[in-house]
């Protein structure tokens, strides 16, 4: 992975851990946890999209919502401009928060169906200070035409109801900017609407880079629109990042055998479904106190005892592509029970 300067870096992601407690239990050792993310490392750079691709389950969306400080990290750090957020509170911590905004997966939960767009808008320009009374409206169809959304003075008296499910994701991506943020963490943004206007929203996510400078992390379980919008993506399964490169790299030479399965799920007219799927064994794995060995092993065609063993760590076999997989060396692995 390539790491700029600190003025390229938006986000860095050092460590991060989540692990949630199971039932009860009041003595540590016999606790139970699920790893819901574990020990995972990336840099976002400044002006780019970075993609985090999985199944249910996989942990991106808890990534996201660590880096948003919706949840407690267990241990690591998230280092945004020098400071690590993680130990952020009080006022320090609201200004971070208007500066790193969430996009949720569903745009109609996510909106008061009684209130206008208007108001869904004004709110966090006027309670983070973005914009004065007299000016608000102003600023309002500003942000309406910047996603997309004209004319902004009739879209602005609806409600939500009266648009359809693209235009409620725009309105969603409009009150983000509001605030003026450096960076947008996408929690599955296009999953939820239909396949024809899925596009309109990725261009937008487009123009808000280029246009404005926008980082993005955009979580997907969809490699077909990471490699079309993500300059660098990651994949994530049960917990553990299992690869990273840059988007095209990963799709066209993919090393790890999930990001191969993955692919092979992705239709492409050139090859017969028969001929380029990956045959996938066993299950997702439970990941409560999880044994040592790779995580994948159970569904893995090409497993090894060693894989059963030796938790797997991350080599980087080319400068830029990294991979948590034995057939590409040990990495950092351990024999070690991850610690809960
Ligand atoms: Fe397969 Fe072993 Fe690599 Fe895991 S470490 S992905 S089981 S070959």
């Amino acid at each position: 992975m390539s790491v700029g300067t600190i003025q390229d870096v938006a986000v860095d992601v050092r460590g991060l851990t989540k692990h949630f407690p199971v039932g009860g239990g009041f003595r540590r050792k016999n606790r139970r946890f699920i790893h819901a993310v574990d020990d995972v490392s990336f840099t976002l750079e400044r002006s780019r999209i970075m993609a985090l691709v999985g199944e249910s389950g996989s942990g991106k969306s808890t990534i996201a919502r660590l880096l948003a400080r919706l949840y407690p990290a267990t241990s690591g750090e998230v280092i945004f401009k020098g400071r690590n957020i993680l130990q952020l509170t009080g006022p320090e911590l609201l200004t971070y928060r208007s500066q790193v905004q969430m996009v949720f997966q569903d745009p109609f939960g996510s909106l008061n169906p009684v209130k206008s767009i208007e108001h869904h808008i004004k709110r966090p320009l006027l309670i983070h200070h973005q914009a004065d009374s007299r000016e608000v409206r102003e600023r309002i169809y500003e942000l309406l035409r910047t996603v997309g959304l004209t004319p902004p003075e009739e879209v602005a008296r609806k409600l939500p109801h009266e648009l359809s499910g693209g235009q409620r994701q725009r309105v969603a991506f409009a009150r983000a900017l509001a605030v003026n943020p450096e960076v947008i963490l996408a929690d599955e943004p296009i999953s939820m609407l239909d396949v024809s206007i899925r596009m309109g929203i990725l261009n937008m996510m487009k123009q808000l880079r280029d246009e404005h400078g926008l980082s993005c992390l955009y979580i997907t379980h969809d490699l077909a629109s990471a490699r079309y919008l993500a300059e660098e993506t990651l994949v994530l399964y049960a917990g553990q990042l299992m690869e990273a490169a840059p988007s095209g790299e990963l799709m066209s030479e993919p090393l790890h055998p999930y990001t191969r399965l993955l692919l092979s799920a992705v239709p492409d007219p050139r090859t017969s479904l028969q001929k380029s799927r990956v045959e996938a064994r066993g299950e997702i794995p439970t990941i409560i106190n999880p044994a040592p060995g790779c995580r994948f092993a159970n569904r893995c065609p090409y497993v090894m005892d060693v894989c059963r063993q030796v938790t797997p760590g991350l080599t980087e076999p080319s400068p830029g592509h990294r991979v948590r997989c034995h057939l590409y060396g040990e990495g950092d692995a351990s024999l070690k029970k991850p610690d809960s």
